[in-house]
């Protein structure tokens, strides 16, 4: 058991007992950003270093910027749970996770602090430099767990973190007054939003029906990439940046 962080950027060492060996002899090629949703960094932090929990994380940020270490990056957090990403369900023994703190929807979801998104900038970036993650497997907890989870939510600056080299990111289009596909919505432009989601990665199934699953996915990808309105409508604005990211990364990939 690794006994000192990876990163010289983690301050504090907090081991949490929650960790494995990773499995199928995976490693990291996806980082996962989640928010705490607890309303103190300190019980968010104590809950995930101790067993009863079953959950833990490789690093915590706390809103001052402090960083800590739970889990060595080479063993298997408990952070994602129930998740999947390009086929893989197992996305705790592919990928490294970080917390940040931020009560959540739950507590009001305040802004994340300066301080806060200075220091995940930069553990991202040395995250980055040790291990094979391309742009497009940055991601959110909730592109993995849509549905299930919301975090690290709408007000999380993925523009910012794009511009300093982390992740795939295009300009969201303008949100205008086109409804657009919704629930209950059927036919080949439904079929084609699916197959466009799931090409990037989303667990969608390719029925030509808008019902709940695709509902939720349409709102996790709202969340990470057209934030001005996560309502689960498959608007204009929405369909155009999701073609633009997807024509982002093929050329992320060939160039
Ligand atoms: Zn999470």
């Amino acid at each position: 058991m690794a006994t000192s962080p990876d990163s010289s950027l983690a301050t504090l060492w907090c081991p949490s007992p929650n960790r494995e060996e990773r499995r199928n002899g995976l490693k990291p090629d996806m980082l996962i950003l989640h928010y705490t949703g607890m309303e103190s960094a300190e019980g968010a932090l104590d809950w995930l270093t101790r067993q009863e929990s079953g959950a833990s994380c490789h690093y915590f940020v706390d809103a001052e910027g402090r960083i800590a270490q739970l889990v060595a990056e080479a063993e298997r957090a408990w952070h994602a749970g129930q998740s999947l990403w390009a086929g893989e369900t197992d996305i705790n023994s592919c990928s490294i996770g970080i917390e940040i703190h931020n009560p959540g929807h739950d507590f009001d979801y305040p802004d994340f602090s300066e301080a806060e998104m200075q220091a995940v900038e930069a553990l991202c970036l040395d995250i980055l430099s040790r291990h094979a993650i391309p742009a497009h497997r940055v991601l959110a907890h909730s592109d993995v767990a849509p549905g299930r989870k919301r975090d690290p939510g709408e007000k999380f600056d993925w523009q910012r973190l794009a511009r300093a080299g982390i992740g795939l990111w295009v300009p969201p289009a303008p949100v205008s007054d086109d409804t657009g596909l919704g629930p209950g919505d059927e036919g080949e432009d439904v079929a084609a939003l699916q197959r466009a989601l799931l090409d990037y990665g989303y667990g969608v199934e390719v029925t030509t029906t808008y019902g709940t699953g695709l509902e939720k996915v349409v709102e996790a990808f709202q969340r990470h990439f057209r934030p001005a309105r996560a309502d689960g409508r498959a608007d204009a604005s929405t369909r155009d940046t999701l073609e633009r990211l997807r024509v982002a990364r093929s050329q992320a990939e060939t160039g």
